[in-house]
């Protein structure tokens, strides 16, 4: 009998939960299909839902609902906060501190910023991926408007101290935007906890449909519109809302409330169950990313002498989805540009492993997993009958 496929990319998305699909049913048929900007009956429908979703994901980040701006993802998101700010506040300064391990969805926005005439700052983690709080207040200057610091990477899982960048940002007198994308459900990602002046989140990683993912921006915080038109969002996203996608991201979150603390303590023992296994079954194995602050789910090693390249479609023959670096890194292949940040030299940058668990995932699979990787990596092949 063929064995089941084992996932452990959650860390590129997750799969959609049932409670969240179900929440998203009537605004894909005719029960709900009104659109939340008309003023009669189906519209209203439309409206309600987009009203309780807002309150679901204040309540889940300590905001207000008016503090909430839907978009269509995390991506959305992170363009909306440095764009926005950048250029609401331009006449202030047009300097913006970021990081060199941030996720595209950032880094791209701040070259992006470059070319219009901003002037970015890309601070380097130290070689466990943590950006510390004085290199940020070495870079601030008097033209310094906004800040924008990755929660926890993507790639090595590593959490940053937001609350104490928080402070000497806001010490300089400037925002701080905070990419939650790879936190939100898994740790405490409350505005208080956070300080920070924009928080993004993303759907998908949450068990939440694709294509829907929030941006707060804090009470008296502008940002400018970039998608003009109906004055959607308060005026702050022109578009007519994905309700059936907003609907489910609420649900998926109302879940995730009730569980992510058991789910995070579950899986921070199997990971580190997974990186002892690996260690202890595969010679030359090391860890990429801080030892304890770091994302419960996330497992990211080097096997030195390995390559990604032939040890990613290996496992991946035997049944496991895995990943070398950030899922839209992968395709191409190029050395992580996060990796390169923490000063990881060529062998550990090509040998770099992903492996991130999730809800699903049992320790009867990390055990398989550790097997087929361990036998790869002695030569011996393995192959998956779906
Ligand atoms: N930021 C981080 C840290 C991510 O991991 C991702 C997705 O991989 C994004 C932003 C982009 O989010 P989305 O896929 O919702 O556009």
């Amino acid at each position: 009998m063929s064995e089941a496929r084992i996932y452990l990319d959650h860390a590129a998305t997750t799969p959609l939960r049932a409670e969240a699909r179900a929440a998203m049913e009537p605004f894909l048929t005719d029960a709900a299909f009104g659109n939340a900007g008309s003023l009669h009956w189906d519209g209203q429908q439309a409206k309600w839902a987009l009203d309780s979703a807002r309150d679901v994901l204040a309540q889940a980040l300590g905001a207000h609902g008016s503090e909430i701006t839907f978009t269509s993802g995390g991506t959305e998101a992170d363009n909306a906060a440095l764009v926005g700010v950048m250029l609401a506040y331009r006449a202030r300064g047009s300097h913006l501190i970021t990081t060199q391990m941030e996720h595209e969805a950032v880094l791209n926005t701040a070259r992006f910023l470059e070319t219009l005439g901003f002037d970015v700052t890309y601070l380097a983690p130290g070689s466990d991926g943590v950006i510390a709080p004085e290199r940020v207040k070495e870079a601030l200057r008097p033209s310094t408007t906004l800040v924008s610091v990755m929660h926890a990477n993507n790639e090595v899982g590593t959490i940053q101290d937001i609350r104490a960048i928080a402070e000497v940002v806001h010490a300089g007198g400037a925002l701080l935007h905070t990419d939650a994308v790879q936190t939100f459900g898994q740790c405490v990602v409350t505005v208080q906890e956070l300080g920070a002046d924009l928080v993004t989140v993303s759907a998908h990683k949450v068990y939440g449909p694709k294509g829907a993912g929030a941006l707060y921006v804090k009470e008296g915080v502008a940002i400018e519109p970039f998608l003009h038109g109906g004055g959607q969002e308060r005026g702050r996203r022109g578009g007519t809302e994905n309700v059936a996608a907003i609907a489910g991201f609420a649900e998926a979150v109302r879940c995730m409330r009730g569980e992510w603390e058991g789910e995070a303590a579950r899986m921070t023992i199997l990971r580190d169950g997974l990186i002892a296994m690996l260690r202890e079954r595969i010679p030359g194995v090391v860890l990429n990313g801080h030892q304890t602050w770091r994302l419960p789910n996330n497992v990211n090693v080097s096997l030195r002498g390995g390559d990604a390249e032939i040890l990613l479609p290996a496992l991946d023959m035997a049944g496991v989805s895995a990943s070398a670096g950030s899922a839209c890194t992968a395709g191409s292949m190029e050395p992580s540009h996060v990796l390169r940040a923490m000063g990881m030299d060529a062998l550990r940058t090509k040998s770099a492993l992903r492996l991130t668990l999730g809800r699903g995932t049992t320790r009867a699979e990390i055990e398989r997993v550790v097997e087929i990787l361990a036998n790869i990596s002695t030569g011996r092949r393995f192959a998956h009958s779906p």
